[in-house]
């Protein structure tokens, strides 16, 4: 039984909690292939089905072809998808979802968890994050979820980067050099066929120029690419360009494209300075 997260390097369990199937790949895609790399455990967990991801499929046909769409992403970076089958559009912050949750996350025993903040457009999200936060004390407190054993301690819990403002900005205390996985999490990205080229595109107005599948991966992947930068301006390589110097030193620091960068929830187990720098060794 673990007492407190595993920190060793390659046998990390890393759970990334989001409220739809394809938030963990935008937000933390590329930290997560690199922390697979390593050969830590990687599981993507929506909340949601995914059912409104749609203008023109059913909840059941639109569920049903994320859920695919979302194992095949992962399995990119040999992780696992799991989903906890709220409605897409409705997730609330109710006793019966924090319980589904507490007992979900004692059965994967993250060491690790990675969500999005609390301050966010989408109720959804918000809602994803106000559970985690819900969750994370009660994950030790056996007579809540008497049915699930419960944890010995609390994981990492952090938060993914975003761009609100309000109540207060990002504020991040690690960032990653994705570039060298750009590819992969574009790659992922791009297993959500039902996003990046039907839904987001016609949420932005831009369907009639989605290249179509005769187009081939290539200019189908570099479809994708265009509308995760545009999603992120500016990038956090751009916003955080003293962090990437801090880390990786001047010349490395300033030629990084692309950076996912993490902010640390104050509801997990307390991490420092020292531990920041072992959670994130070699990625
Ligand atoms: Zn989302």
């Amino acid at each position: 039984m673990k007492h407190s997260p595993n920190f060793e390097v390659g046998s990390r369990i890393v759970l990334c909690i989001g409220a739809h199937p394809d938030d963990c790949e935008f937000r933390c895609g590329g930290t997560a292939a690199l922390w697979s790399g390593l050969g830590d455990t990687i599981i993507f967990l929506s909340l949601t089905d995914g059912s409104s991801g749609t203008f023109r499929e059913n909840p059941q046909q639109i569920r049903e072809r994320r859920k695919l769409e979302a194992a095949a992403s992962v399995a990119i970076i040999h992780g696992k998808s799991r989903c906890m089958e709220c409605v897409d559009g409705s997730l609330t912050p109710s006793l019966e979802n924090r319980f589904r949750l507490i007992s979900l996350i004692r059965e994967i025993q993250p060491d690790i968890i990675v969500t999005n903040r609390p301050n966010d457009y989408h109720p959804d999200h918000r809602y994803a994050a106000q559970l985690v936060q819900d969750a994370s004390y009660m994950l030790q407190v056996p007579n809540v979820v008497p049915e699930v054993p419960p944890l010995r301690y609390v994981p990492v819990i952090m938060y993914w980067g975003d761009s609100f403002e309000f109540p207060y900005r990002f504020s991040p205390r690690a960032i990653v050099d994705i570039d060298s996985v750009l590819d992969t999490k574009i790659a992922m990205l791009s297993a959500h066929e039902s996003q990046m080229y039907e839904w987001l595109p016609w949420v932005d107005s831009q369907l009639e120029q989605v290249p179509p599948p005769e187009a081939g991966s290539a200019a189908r992947k570099a479809w994708t690419l265009a509308l995760y930068r545009r999603r992120a301006v500016p990038t956090y390589a751009e916003r955080y360009r003293d962090l990437l110097c801090e880390r990786y030193g001047e010349l490395r620091g300033m030629a990084v494209v692309e950076a996912e960068a993490f902010e640390m929830c104050e509801y997990g187990y307390h991490v420092d300075g020292a531990l920041i720098k072992r959670i994130f060794a070699g990625v």
